[in-house]
């Protein structure tokens, strides 16, 4: 069995990132797309914030530049995901989806995070039959209908302002007054004459129009201040109203705090296992951008190099 330098897990601005550092650094790093390659930018439209793009740049556009320049070192990305480590020992022993086991003197966790979904009746039987968790992949199936976007933080906003591309009327339904979202893609939101605010308002319940159609009609609402319930027909739901961290296959060997991100040593990417360094999403619950994921990912090359030179 190969022995890698390095392997890296995930492929957002984390993971590229890392690979084109550690490819310059003669590493040969082993990196594994996972079940999104080039992670969650590539079902977003527009980045405005990455700096070096100021008229912004196309969220799929960005990833396969990343991917590129990390190919351009010689970076060996592969398609597939790991499933399963082993990090009680180094050489770490992993295996991806396809039951072919790779061993690594050093690991970087760059996984992401998925979307979190309500949880509530109806979501689980209609997601893909008018409820989404992307309005990038699915809004164009909504033109000149009504939709409803749940949450009010920026990836709220930006679906809900993406969704005007299509929708005859968007609302933007929030559990609360106060919102997350960044005073400027609320005021792009609250500007624009084709979203409503529903405010103090969770979804309850998503319904079918009867008990054997399998497509979203309604959603059953509840007021969070007087209690009042109401029923509001609508033929597209999105929810956006954040992420989870993709550590379940780390569970009981790298530390995480409470909702699962991984710890870091401050000012570090070294996890509690020494050789397995984490960047990106999968270890920040507090900036999750592409620009500090990337720094994150650089961060973790480096530290992977000292690391290797050191053993
Ligand atoms: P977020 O900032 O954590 O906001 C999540 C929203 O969903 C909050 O308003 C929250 O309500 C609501 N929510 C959470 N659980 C809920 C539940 N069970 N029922 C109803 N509502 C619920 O997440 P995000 O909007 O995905 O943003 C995450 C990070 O990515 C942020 O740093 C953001 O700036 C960044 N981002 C940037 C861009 C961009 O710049 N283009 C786009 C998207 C995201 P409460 O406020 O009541 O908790």
């Amino acid at each position: 069995m190969t022995t890698h330098s390095l392997v890296i897990i995930g492929s957002g601005p984390a993971g590229y990132t890392a690979a084109l550092y550690a490819s310059r650094a003669d590493l040969a790093p082993v990196l594994y797309e996972g079940l999104q390659p080039g992670g969650q930018l590539t079902i977003t439209t527009d980045v405005e914030n990455y700096p070096g793009f100021p008229e912004g740049i196309m969220g799929p556009e960005l990833m396969d530049r990343f991917k590129a320049q990390a190919a351009r070192f010689g970076t060996d990305c592969r398609p597939g995901r790991i499933d399963k480590v082993d990090f009680s020992q180094r050489p770490f022993t992993l295996t991806d989806s396809d039951g072919n086991t790779l061993q690594a003197e050093s690991v970087i966790v760059s996984t992401g995070a998925t979307a979190r979904l309500l949880g509530v009746p109806g979501e689980d039987r209609l997601m893909g039959f008018g409820v989404s968790a992307c309005a990038t992949c699915d809004g164009a199936f909504f033109r000149e209908k009504q939709v409803a976007v749940i949450g009010g933080g920026d990836s709220a906003m930006e679906e809900a302002t993406f969704l005007t591309k299509f929708a005859s009327k968007v609302t933007i339904i929030h559990r609360r007054e106060e919102f997350r979202a960044s005073a400027i893609m609320l005021k792009r939101a609250q500007d624009d004459a084709k979203i409503e605010f529903l405010l103090d308002t969770v979804v309850d319940e998503m319904l079918p129009p009867d008990a054997d159609t399998r497509k979203l009609a309604s959603l059953a609402l509840k007021n969070t201040r007087s209690g009042e319930e109401s029923n509001m027909p609508i033929d597209g739901c999105f929810v956006a109203i954040g992420h989870r961290p993709n550590t379940e296959i780390f569970k009981g060997q790298l530390d995480m705090n409470d909702v699962g991100y991984l710890v870091v040593q401050p000012g570090s990417t070294a996890t509690n296992v020494k050789g397995v360094f984490a960047a990106g999403d999968v270890a920040d619950a507090i900036y999750r951008q592409a620009v500090t994921a990337a720094g994150t990912g650089c961060m973790a090359a480096l530290d992977a190099e000292r690391f290797l030179a050191g053993h």
